[in-house]
């Protein structure tokens, strides 16, 4: 058997900047489209956040960039290379997935170990390797337990350990938080953030969860059915969607109707300058902020129907005279009792329009 003696640090960067290009990917399971030609880059040493309902191909995109999925039209580069031909253990690619996945007879360290092993990584290399790479995850003092000894957070940090141990050029993480709980969640996100700038490894995020995306995103891939729909910064998308999808999706917004002409929307009276282009004229459906209703003198009538108090803000639920319930984002201080008449007004943001849903 071979060795091959590697330097130790972990905490180096296998190289830098890896870029990752898809290409009008397909991918058909059965005669159904699972990818509709879907294009995507990610820059080196970027983190995107690849966000989408259940089921709309966002693992059959990351599989199919890993190589775990062959695909059926459109090429993946990587850094400018065509992977079509790689198998998936050649691609050099760290992977986290939803469920834990650690060996149940092996301690966290040998778990962290293994893909060295594989790759026939002398013993004191490997060692020192897995060793630095618990280090990273903060779970140095645990390593020799074994995974029903760790809590679901502990096990979802060796197993990212045990993607980043071999230096992979890309970090592709499945949803990675969604079986952990609140607190844990948002914990190991922003350490999955800091370990990845640290180490300036490009990433790829699934998930479904749009505060998560919006979180720790550079970027934010928007999916919809098979396709991106739209790329952008978390600000990008929140304030300028693309689409109506993901004016629904990223972010809270009252749907309400309106009429547009000559690219303003009326709702309720109120006349709102609608966002990007405006291919529609007629009937719509407005998405208008929580954040960007308030409570006035006068305005909109209708009645508190629930209000919570969210710490730095409120959010109050008010029924109009049409039945509407209308979601409205306000300061503490603006207090509001439960069956209370209120009035609303638009604070006059532009917003998003999509036809009449
Ligand atoms: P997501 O990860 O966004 O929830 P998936 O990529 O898992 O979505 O699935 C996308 C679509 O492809 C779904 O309609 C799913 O049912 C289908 N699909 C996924 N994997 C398979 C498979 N191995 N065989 C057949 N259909 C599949
Ligand atoms: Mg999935």
């Amino acid at each position: 058997m071979t060795h091959v003696v590697e330097t130790p640090s972990t905490a180096a960067p296998s190289r830098t900047g890896t870029s990752v290009k898809l290409v009008g990917v397909i991918k058909d399971y059965a005669g159904q489209r699972a990818l509709t030609g879907l294009d995507l880059e990610i820059e080196p040493g970027e983190f995107i956040a690849l966000l989408g309902p259940s089921g709309c191909g966002k693992t059959t995109a990351l599989r199919a960039l890993s190589g775990l999925e062959q695909i059926d039209g459109g090429s993946i580069l990587i850094d400018d290379v065509d992977v079509a031909r790689t198998p998936v253990n050649k691609r050099d690619m760290g992977m986290v997935f939803q469920s834990y996945s650690l060996f149940p007879h092996m301690t966290a360290l040998q778990n962290v170990e293994f893909g060295l092993r594989m790759r026939k990584v002398d013993s004191a290399s490997r060692r020192s390797r897995a060793v630095e790479a618990l280090e990273m995850v903060g779970l140095s003092a645990l390593a020799e337990r074994f995974a029903h000894q760790l809590s679901g957070g502990q096990q979802q940090r060796v197993a990212l350990a045990r993607a980043l141990v071999t230096r992979p050029r890309v970090l592709l993480l499945d949803e990675p938080l969604s079986a952990l709980d609140a607190k844990v969640r948002v914990a190991l996100r922003d350490e999955i953030r800091r370990i990845q700038k640290d180490l300036g490894i490009t990433t790829l995020f699934v998930t479904h969860d749009q505060e998560e995306a919006l979180a720790v995103a550079d970027r934010v891939a928007v999916m919809n059915s098979g396709n991106i729909e739209q790329v952008g910064t978390p600000e990008e998308l929140y304030l300028n969607p693309a689409t109506a999808f993901v004016a629904d999706f990223v972010g809270l917004s009252n749907k309400l109707e309106g009429t547009v002409v000559g690219g303003v929307v009326t709702v309720y009276g109120q006349p709102l300058n609608v966002l990007g282009e405006v291919p529609l004229s007629g009937a719509v459906t407005a998405f208008v902020r929580p954040e960007d209703v308030m409570l006035a003198d006068a305005g909109l009538p209708g009645t508190v129907v629930s209000t919570s108090f969210l710490g730095s803000l409120r959010r109050t639920f008010v029924r109009l005279t049409d039945g509407t319930i209308i979601t409205v984002q306000h300061d503490v201080a603006e207090r509001c009792e439960l069956g209370e008449s209120v009035s609303l007004r638009f604070k006059g943001r532009p917003v998003a329009v999509a036809p009449k849903q």
